[in-house]
């Protein structure tokens, strides 16, 4: 790869660009043609049930094997793609990806599973995204409810009154809805009063941090308490020792995920991954 695309690439280099630069766009440059080069893959994590301990989910997050730039992390990517557009087609894909996996999952397992689906909000934004969400179900034959939208704060405040009627559309097909990396952002709390949230995902730098004035665990209890008031459940991400887990259950959180309860993996090892938990 990356010889035989360099030679159209560098004709976009300016002299004087710099490497930073120069690297965003040779990412932006192998990004465009990545989904019709099948450079695409959904890898999923559980998400356990913090009582039973039961799989009750997975969450469906995108890997990119660039032909020209090998393995990009979503982290390096997805801004990238926001900012250009191309997360309209990419987040079609994996909207589309993730209920027909998921949907053939649940045939084969035998057992009800849902799937949470990262969204931006420049997808969000998009006028025919409850009508791509609606077809995607009825194409795929995926239970709406076994459908769960990950949104991050940033996408639920920018335009407030029409956020709050296209999450209610998406609420009347029957999808869940979920606040991503809850906390992290700055948009304080008044926006939950203005949506129909089910799920608040707290950011895993809660649980680790131990810097404040308030206890990391009197924090993080008063949350969940705060959450359950409002009938929302919560999901603790990147839970990757047994203290934080502890640590968690009793806080009285509802679910979590993390690389001590399994990393994201591809659907085939996921599969067997599922076998091996109903075992027992
Ligand atoms: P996110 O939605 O908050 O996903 C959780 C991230 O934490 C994932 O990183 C996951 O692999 C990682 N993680 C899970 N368990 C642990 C743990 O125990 N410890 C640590 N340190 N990390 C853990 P990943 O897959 O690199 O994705 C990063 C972010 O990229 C996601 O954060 C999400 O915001 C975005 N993203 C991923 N896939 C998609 C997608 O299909 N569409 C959109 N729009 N964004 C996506
Ligand atoms: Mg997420
Ligand atoms: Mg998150
Ligand atoms: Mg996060």
């Amino acid at each position: 790869g990356a010889k035989r695309a360099g030679r159209n690439r560098y004709r976009f280099f300016e002299p004087g660009m710099t490497l930073a630069a120069q690297a965003r766009m040779a990412l932006e440059m192998a990004l465009r043609p990545a989904l019709v080069r099948d450079e695409f893959e959904l890898h999923y994590q559980p998400r356990i049930d913090l009582r039973t301990m039961h799989v009750v989910g997975i969450e469906a997050l995108i890997r990119w094997n660039s032909a020209d730039l090998g393995r990009v992390s979503p982290g390096e990517f997805i801004a990238i793609a926001e900012e250009t557009g191309l997360i309209l087609p990419i987040g079609r894909w994996v909207l589309n990806e993730a209920c027909r996996q998921t949907r053939r999952l649940i045939d084969r397992h035998g057992r009800t599973i849902r799937v949470s689906v990262n969204v931006s909000a420049r997808q969000l934004a998009q006028p025919g995204f409850v009508d791509d969400v609606r077809a995607v179900l009825a194409d795929s034959g995926l239970p709406p409810d076994c459908l769960e939208v990950e949104l991050t704060e940033s996408a639920l405040i920018e335009d407030i009154p029409r956020t709050a009627a296209m999450l209610d559309e998406l609420r009347a097909l029957g999808v869940k809805l979920a606040v991503d990396d809850f906390g992290t952002g700055y948009s304080g709390l008044a926006y939950l009063r203005r949506f129909h949230i089910d799920v608040l995902k707290l950011d895993r730098s809660f649980v680790l941090q131990e810097d404040g004035r308030i206890s990391a665990f009197d924090f993080v209890k008063a949350f969940v308490d705060m959450a359950h008031a409002l009938k929302l459940s919560v999901v603790a991400e990147g839970v990757e020792t047994a203290d934080v887990l502890d640590f968690l259950r009793a806080a009285d959180c509802d679910e979590v995920q993390g690389y001590l309860m399994a990393r994201p993996m591809p659907l085939d090892a996921l599969e067997g991954w599922l076998a091996a938990a109903t075992e027992n």
